[in-house]
């Protein structure tokens, strides 16, 4: 059987696919608020938070889910390219700003403040489980985020493309 840094080729292959799930239905998540879902607005606090995933992380700890280890982390790491996308808005007036239920739209300082927190609790809790994976999880990561980046910098035709990444690595360092 083929091995990397201990763990067997497949199982190595089904939890890169899994953080790579978890990834990718991260950086979605947060504008599901767009279609109204539970009367929030767009760029609502609730979805644009580290909430979501710290309860799937709850979950996969209390449970003993398959492949979960893989998927939470993606999960955390995807919201956290998506807020960190957020944090560099063309303009910040309207929708850029960050929605707070029965509240209302935040002011620029606020907006910045709680994206930037919330950004940096996702980043936290997606590193987290390195020592868990070694440098298979390592890998996984890189390799996602990559793409996801280079995906959301084509997609959004970014005009400060260099800003959310520098905001992932810098917070993504730290937390290690
Ligand atoms: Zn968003």
């Amino acid at each position: 059987m083929l091995e990397i840094a201990g763990l067997d080729l497949l199982t190595v292959a089904i939890g890169f696919a899994c953080f790579a799930l978890g990834a990718w239905l991260g950086t979605l998540f947060p504008d599901i608020d767009r279609f109204r879902f539970l009367r929030l607005r767009h760029r609502s606090v609730v979805t644009h938070s580290f909430l979501v995933p710290a309860l799937l992380w709850a979950g996969s700890a209390l449970s003993s889910v398959d492949w979960a280890g893989w998927f939470v982390p993606g999960f955390a790491a995807g919201v956290a390219l998506h807020l960190a996308f957020d944090l560099f808005p063309g303009k910040w007036r309207g929708f850029a700003l960050i929605d707070v239920p029965k509240l209302g739209r935040c002011t620029r300082s606020v907006s910045t403040l709680l994206l930037f927190s919330n950004l940096f609790v996702c980043v936290i809790m997606s590193v987290s489980f390195f020592p868990e994976h070694g440098p298979a999880g390592v890998l996984a990561y890189a390799a996602t985020l990559a793409a996801f980046y280079a995906y959301g910098v084509w997609a959004k035709k970014e005009h400060f493309a260099a800003g959310p990444l520098m905001t992932i690595l810098t917070l993504g360092g730290d937390a290690l």
